[in-house]
């Protein structure tokens, strides 16, 4: 979300409020671009792809490696994609454009999830 928007809107009509300034088709305008900016649907596809690249860090760091990138990989086998080599290759590291559907469905709930675990926390 851009809260630089939702921020000069609140503090032109902050202005207005406590400053009398006068309303006009600047801060309409203004005023307009916070409330789009706060009706903005979320891009769960984007979102879905940071949790992907987040997630292959982390398996990184606890020693894991893509199929593509083990030492014990036969060149030699075609249709390597998706395929355990050893202990620490991990098929679901491949970049998220790549993953089948019911390997985004992952990265999906959780975006759902936390986007509606935030959405209950403001209700409160
Ligand atoms: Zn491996």
């Amino acid at each position: 979300m851009n809260t630089s928007k939702i921020r000069e809107a609140i503090g032109l009509l902050n202005s207005m409020v406590l400053c009398g300034e006068k309303h006009s088709e600047q801060s309409e305008a203004v005023v307009k671009a916070a409330i789009d900016e706060l009706n903005k649907p979320y891009d769960i596809e984007f979102l879905s792809e940071q949790v992907h690249n987040a997630w292959w860090e982390e398996k990184k760091q606890q020693g894991f490696h893509a199929p593509d990138d083990c030492g014990w990989r036969n060149k030699d086998v075609l249709n390597y994609k998706f395929h355990k080599w050893c202990d620490k290759c991990h098929t679901d590291m491949y970049p998220y454009a790549e993953l089948p559907e019911h390997i985004k469905d992952y990265d999906r709930v959780t975006v759902r999830t936390v986007l509606a675990a935030i959405k209950k926390m403001e209700e409160v």
